[in-house]
């Protein structure tokens, strides 16, 4: 792997923190970063060795950010490619059984290495290990949500990769660039910077087409667009140039900007950010008005809630929804479907995702929030809809 020396140190990061974030074309603007780690740039293809140095030079990175008030979040492929090098598996292609043996092996070494290189700088990484469910099925996706912001309040990096070891073909995401991407929409993080062998995005295949031009800057992801992408990734890892377009397409959609940068340089974050070869993506909207248009346009509500006057007042205000306010439950929904809720007049108040089943809904219903555990036997959320999930009609 060809590393150049510059940038040698993560100062460059420190120089473009402003104390208020902009929104220019660097990572240092932003203030939630999902970085998508390829495992050909964490696991040396010859030697199946992790590539520590780099690691420990990214993770300073992290930490400048994290220092500088960025909520900090890593996707990081490199489970198998490690696993595979310690149980002596030829490279080429590995049967599903192979594939979840080495990510069982290798995710071990994989979290051990961040935990250790992070917590070198200073920092505490949480692993978390997610499957297609834990984004696609809305319960699950509140549960996985919840705990990664947790995550980020008590400022802790998580790190983040699919459960290969469960995951089969029909219930995986198959390639980290996707994933990742799920994760920036999940968390709501307005940048992804997506870190592997290809510096950004050509006018066609490279590898193919020596007249290829990188683009530097994406403004919107058009059928053109889409048609650069060629569709071979290395064998190291899943995604190519097309899996990065998609999760372009999802990133952008939620609200995040993407850069699709090269890992072929220690202190790749600093790299971007000292004008080193990449290309940008705009993201399409914020982060926020992205989720309030899901909840209110694309889900279909399974029920309502009726709510007194006090608390339409305090939606009104931008409060979330507790149980106290609640006088009636209609309909059949679960824990993460939409609903509507109604004032005592029977009008739509708003839209949002319940945290409760309606079951459950109609045993807390104007009851104060720590009665909760009493009630169900459990504590769950403290708001019936919180408000970040919440969208209040015009
Ligand atoms: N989850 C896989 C791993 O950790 C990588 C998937 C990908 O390369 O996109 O090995």
């Amino acid at each position: 792997m060809t590393r150049r020396t510059t940038p040698d140190t993560a100062s460059g990061l420190i120089a473009s923190l402003t104390p208020e974030p902009a929104t220019g074309r660097t990572i240092a603007a932003r203030r939630r970063i999902v970085v998508k780690v390829g495992s050909s740039l964490l696991v040396d293809k010859a030697s199946g060795a992790l590539n520590t140095d780099w690691l420990a030079a990214l993770a300073e990175d992290i930490k400048v950010l994290s220092r500088g008030g960025r909520e900090m979040l890593v996707v990081s492929s490199g489970a198998i490619a490690l696993g595979r090098g310690v149980l002596k598996l030829q490279y080429g292609h590995l049967k599903l059984e192979e594939a979840q043996a080495s990510a069982a092996v290798g995710q071990v070494a994989l979290a051990r290495a961040w935990a250790e290189s992070l917590q070198r700088e200073g920092l505490t990484a949480a692993q978390i290990l997610l499957t297609l469910g834990d984004t696609e099925e809305r319960r699950r996706y509140l549960n996985a949500r919840a705990t990664l912001t947790s995550l980020l309040r008590m400022k802790a990096v998580p790190v983040v990769n699919e459960n290969d070891t469960v995951a089969t073909s029909e219930i995986r995401y198959g390639d980290n660039d996707r994933l990742a991407a799920r994760v920036a929409a999940m968390i709501g993080a307005d940048c992804l910077v997506l870190l592997s062998d290809v510096d950004g995005l050509y006018t066609a295949p490279p590898a193919d087409n020596p007249d290829a031009r990188r683009i530097d800057h994406v403004s919107a992801i058009t059928p053109e667009i889409e048609a650069m992408a060629g569709t071979a990734g290395s064998d190291l890892s899943r995604g190519g140039m097309k899996t990065k377009i998609e999760a372009g397409k999802i990133a952008t959609a939620a609200g995040a900007a993407m850069v699709i940068a090269s890992g072929h340089l220690m202190h790749p974050l600093a790299a971007i950010d000292a004008g080193e070869a990449c290309t940008w993506f705009d993201p399409q909207a914020t982060p926020a008005r992205a989720r309030k248009s899901w909840i209110a346009g694309h889900l279909e509500p399974k029920g309502s809630i009726t709510v007194d006057a006090g608390a339409v007042t305090a939606l009104k205000s931008g409060k979330s929804l507790l149980p106290a306010g609640v006088t009636g439950i209609t309909g059949r929904f679960a824990r993460g479907d939409a609903v509507v809720i109604v004032g005592a007049d029977g009008a739509e108040v708003g839209r949002g995702l319940s945290a409760y089943d309606c079951d459950e809904a109609e045993r807390i219903a104007g009851r104060r929030s720590d009665e909760i555990e009493a009630i169900l036997g459990y504590s769950g959320r403290a708001a019936m809809v919180h408000r970040d999930d919440l969208v209040m009609r015009e």
